[in-house]
């Protein structure tokens, strides 16, 4: 198969909906079948979510353009991500950053992004566990958050982890639907933006849901 035709005619698909210019080329410079189970290489450049293991999902493509364009990066932020998985969002993000610190809760995937990552070269990504609050409040404040998992609400110690100016990109919702959220907060309050429906697994732990 030729992967690197098919990136592209995927990437080709999302240019109507994707007006930042500078995230479909860092989609690009990402091959997205490294990060799917070998099986499923063939669909890599499908633009749905796949299968990685332990009940979980690499997002699908259009959702990781949407979400890393939310973020408004220009190139010199320090970038947290909650929800590591296969580490195919990190990838994207640390083309965009300067630096990405990534959390996640099942130790196999944090190990095996955590081992692709650096193999593929990128020395600007950080992956951590999940710890007693969501997030990683030992490396905050960053001046953007981006959630990878639905979470039932905008979890205070998320917000608390920003920089002033900073934004929060995070799908809301119940278990099975959510909307994707913009918050950035302000002193007169926190202003909370509408990106669209979107379909997450789970966040699970403190400030989300139960296993
Ligand atoms: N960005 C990933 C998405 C993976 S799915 C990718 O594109 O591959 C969401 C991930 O969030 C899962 O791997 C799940 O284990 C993880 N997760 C769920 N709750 C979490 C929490 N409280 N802290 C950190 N990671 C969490």
């Amino acid at each position: 198969m030729d992967f690197a035709r098919a990136r592209q005619t995927l990437i080709d698909s999302l240019r109507n909906s994707i007006e930042d210019p500078r995230i479909l080329p860092a989609l690009s410079r990402v091959a997205r079948e490294l990060f799917v189970p070998s099986e499923l290489q063939s669909s890599a450049y499908d633009d749905r979510p796949l299968n990685i293991g332990f009940g979980q999902t690499i997002s699908q493509p259009y959702i990781v353009a949407l979400m890393t364009q939310a973020l408004q990066l220009e190139g010199c932020e320090k970038v947290l991500e909650v929800g590591t998985g296969s580490g195919y969002q990190t990838a994207v993000l640390a083309e965009l950053a300067n630096s990405v610190y990534s959390v996640e809760r099942i130790a196999e995937l944090a190990e095996s992004a955590k081992l692709l990552l650096e193999k593929l070269g990128y020395r600007n990504i950080t992956i951590g566990p999940a710890g007693e609050k969501l997030g990683w409040p030992a490396n905050a404040p960053y001046d953007a958050i981006l959630v990878t998992a639905a979470a039932p609400g905008v979890h205070q110690d998320l917000l608390d982890q920003l920089k002033e100016g900073g934004r929060l990109v995070i799908p809301v919702g119940s278990r099975w639907e959510q909307e994707l959220l913009r918050v950035t907060p302000r002193k007169s309050g926190n202003r909370v933006e509408k990106l669209g429906g979107c379909r997450f697994v789970p966040l699970i732990g403190p400030g989300a849901w139960q296993e």
